[in-house]
């Protein structure tokens, strides 16, 4: 299974300005899964002034919002109607077990449901309260939008922006990451299909460092939501500077997984578990620093090896495997690296650590799921992001300690708490300092994930994508002071 694709800009199909092209092989096995254009300057150029144009002069920003709701809604149905078919190329482009990819899309699928519904209601306000004036405080659309994504979550994080940017009557220029590109491009189909007017929606795929940063230094752009790297996230914030866009960051993380003596211990092996070894580790929040009291230490440790050691490996296109691959062999060679790095700082290596092999592992990139024990909170494999299925293990004597290590990191994105003491939940969650806090659970409550904002404390970003505020953002306020005559 191999394609050709072509990128979308102002509502057509078009090859990069220069003609060249960009091939991704999969990281499952090897083989070829699609071949991109490689666009540039130019093509962003291109998609600038058609974003520019359907914004400015055309019928989107005009519309009521129950009309751009409509069509977000038909969105939301062709995800579900290509469901398999959008999962098997998350699965072959990053490497993932296809029954995550299918959740991703269905995942997505309701985050263009939620917006549809957002888009029927009106985010101004009226001040009233004094007699013979009224006050209107109006939200208009910001404008263009660069939206730059991940690969990790290729689908999911993309409408996370594109959702409630276009709720609002934005117009969007999309770069996904070079690994990822197909299901961005799928997705431009899908909007083309609906009947968003042309211009409104573009896809410019290609380097981020050509592309990405293009888009981002352009001065047609009102607008950058970027998920990444925090590094990249620096370099983002500073080419953005030339016109004074408004930014969002959504960044990396080493997120702490406190687990108290009083857990449920067992419930909190899966969370530990869920917290770092779900989509290989490859998350942003992962809970990759698991904090541990004293008492329960020895009992939590071995039942998280128990679990990593039952963990099914294997084929990410078998229904069963619940560890895939790693999206590419530099970020393999990272994740060894850091385990290098951590046996290097004294820390105790007691589950896996090495590439995977035998089978489908020898032609694609695999990693064992990896348990770092007796980590000092100052070890780099403590405090640097290292995107794979590796945790650390660190313990705590009680609460005050446990939240300084927290709170020992310059990231703050997630973390979560796991206690029998509600009391002591909650001083958890207000002293953690992270965008984020699970109780007695890991990444997600059951609760709709597309109502719950989503974003970091210090660098791990700003500005909080999902709910409300993540379709505010894609706003500017606008207040009205009207003097009435009786
Ligand atoms: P990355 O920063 O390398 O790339 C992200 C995107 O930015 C890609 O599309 C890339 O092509 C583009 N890019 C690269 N250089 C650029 C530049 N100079 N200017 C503009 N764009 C540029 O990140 P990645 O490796 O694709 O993703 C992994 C990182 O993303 C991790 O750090 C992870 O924590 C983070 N992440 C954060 C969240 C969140 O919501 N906070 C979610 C998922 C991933």
């Amino acid at each position: 299974m191999s394609d050709k694709f072509s990128m979308l800009i102002g509502g057509q199909w078009v090859e990069a300005r220069s003609g060249e092209v960009m091939e991704r092989h999969t990281p499952m096995d090897g083989s070829l899964v699609g071949v991109y254009p490689r666009g540039g300057r130019e093509d962003v150029d291109a998609a600038v002034a058609a974003a520019r144009a359907a914004f400015d002069g055309g019928p989107w920003p005009a519309m009521s919002g129950p009309q751009r709701g409509a069509l977000l809604m038909k969105v939301a149905e062709k995800l579900r109607e290509r469901q398999e078919e959008m999962a098997l190329r998350i699965t072959r482009e990053m490497g993932r077990p296809i029954r995550e990819s299918r959740n991703e899309v269905r995942e997505t699928a309701e985050v263009f449901e939620c917006y549809a519904g957002r888009a029927w209601q009106s985010l101004s306000e009226a001040v009233t309260h004094v007699p013979g004036s009224m006050g209107l405080i109006i939200r208009e659309p910001v404008g263009v939008v660069a939206v730059i994504t991940p690969w990790n979550f290729p689908l999911l994080l993309l409408s996370w922006k594109v959702a409630p940017a276009l709720a609002v009557g934005c117009t969007v220029v999309a770069k996904p990451a070079s690994y990822t590109p197909g299901v961005c491009l799928m997705l431009g189909e899908m909007i083309t299909e609906a009947g968003f007017p042309p211009g409104v929606f573009n896809v410019v795929t290609g380097p981020g460092s050509v592309v990405g940063d293009a888009l981002v230094a352009h001065p047609g752009v009102d607008k950058v939501a970027f998920t990444g790297d925090t590094a990249t996230g620096r370099s983002v914030m500073r080419s953005a500077s030339g016109n004074v866009k408004r930014v969002s960051l959504e960044l990396g993380g080493k997120s702490p997984n406190i687990v108290f003596a009083d857990a449920d211990i067992r419930a909190a092996s899966g969370g530990a578990q869920i917290g770092i070894f779900f989509n290989q580790g490859e998350v942003c929040q992962a809970g990759s620093r698991l904090l541990v009291q004293e008492e329960v230490h020895d009992e939590l440790v071995a039942r998280l090896i128990e679990r990593a050691k039952s963990l099914r490996m294997g084929d990410p296109m078998d229904p069963e495997t619940r560890m895939g691959a790693i999206v590419s062999r530099e970020q393999l060679d990272t994740i060894l690296g850091y385990v290098g790095i951590g046996k290097e700082e004294g820390a105790d290596l007691v589950y896996g650590g090495s590439r995977k092999s035998g089978g489908i592992f020898d032609r694609g990139y695999y990693m064992e799921p990896t348990i770092f024990d007796n980590v000092k909170s100052s070890m780099r494999i403590a405090q640097e992001e290292i995107f794979g299925p590796v945790v650390c293990v660190i313990t705590f004597k009680d609460e005050e300690e446990a939240i300084r290590i927290a709170n020992d990191t310059i990231y703050g994105l997630a973390g979560a708490v796991w206690t029998r003491d509600i009391d002591r939940a909650m001083r958890v969650v207000r002293r953690v300092k992270a965008g984020t806090m699970f109780v007695n659970c890991y990444l997600g409550a059951g609760l709709p994930l597309a109502e719950m904002p989503f974003g970091g404390f210090k660098q791990s970003g700003f500005g909080r994508e999902l709910g409300k505020a993540g379709m505010e953002q894609y706003t500017e306020i606008k207040s009205v002071h009207m003097r009435l005559t009786s």
